[in-house]
């Protein structure tokens, strides 16, 4: 297995010499880059002050928690959607996204992230380069669903905000917003059972495939920003892949967990840097 960079110095090196060799950029960003920019979905206080109330009301302790919590009511689950999305919403750009996009903005890239926070676009980003094949925040979608289209939810969700009180836990029912086509209730864009609206991602994955095959025979790297391994299936796995079948092709692993490559031990097609992602990019993005 490739060597664990020690020095924040090493890892800066590394990862400067795999970006200037390379014809395209590929990143996979999951949780990790989000926990960078201090959107802390499994941190207790930053549940606790972006839902005053809920830990003692529901027991839950973390955003990871409470959207898979089954809320006793439609105007519960809504009124935390509503709080949720608005304070996505309402967070600026973090510092890594930041700092990513100054590195790379030049290059030629694409973006598949399992983040479904919008940090991406608001970094500069352009949404024809980023596939979030688990949804978007941003987004409604009909839960039956009728059609595959997507709704942009920003004045929905602060109309729906200023109509709840600070100490509701509940919306009113009449102010559920409705699907346009079919009358059904509008749920978020987010990968949680058969019904998640997945058309409008296929065809930005689509873009993906068409750019990894228009660079045969060329330069790529995929760049692997904090990706848990609770759903391997979406950047892991096919990045491992990707490296091991392509010539050309190199990995670049970047988590502050210790870790390891599943298919590619041993190969000098990849690279793990064990760092904090926050102030590696932050160094690297000095010299752009
Ligand atoms: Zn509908």
């Amino acid at each position: 297995m490739s060597p664990i960079f020690s020095t924040l110095t090493q890892k800066k090196a590394i990862l400067k010499t795999a970006l200037k060799e390379v014809d395209t950029i590929i990143i996979g960003a999951g949780s990790g880059l989000s926990t960078a920019a201090e959107l802390r979905y499994d941190d207790a206080n930053f549940f606790t002050a972006t839902f005053p109330g809920y830990r003692e009301h529901y027991g839950l302790r973390t955003i990871n928690e409470a959207d898979f919590y089954p809320f006793p009511t439609p105007e519960e689950q809504y009124a935390y959607w509503t709080r949720l999305i608005s304070t996505i919403q309402n967070y600026p750009p973090g510092k890594p996204y930041l700092d990513l996009h100054r590195i790379i903005r030049d290059k030629n890239y694409f973006i598949l992230t399992t983040n479904t926070d919008g940090q991406f676009q608001k970094a500069g980003f352009p949404p024809e380069k980023i596939c979030t094949p688990q949804g978007d925040l941003a987004f409604f979608q009909c839960s039956k669903p009728c059609t595959d289209e997507l709704y942009p939810n920003n004045q929905m969700i602060q109309k729906l905000l200023a109509s709840i009180g600070p100490h509701d836990f509940a919306i009113k029912p009449e102010h559920i917003p409705r699907c346009p086509n079919c009358g059904n209730p509008l749920i978020p864009n987010i990968r949680r059972d058969n019904t998640f609206v997945e058309k409008p991602w296929i065809e930005q994955y689509q873009k993906l495939i068409e750019l990894i095959n228009a660079h045969k025979g060329k330069n790529i790297l995929l760049l692997e920003l904090g990706v848990g391994i609770n759903t391997p299936g979406i950047i892991r796995y096919p990045f491992e892949h990707l490296t091991l079948q392509r010539n050309n092709t190199f990995l670049v692993r970047i988590n502050l967990k210790t870790d390891n490559l599943s298919l590619l031990a041993n190969s000098d097609k990849a690279a793990i840097i064990q760092a904090d992602i926050g102030p590696l990019l932050e160094e690297l993005a000095k010299e752009y």
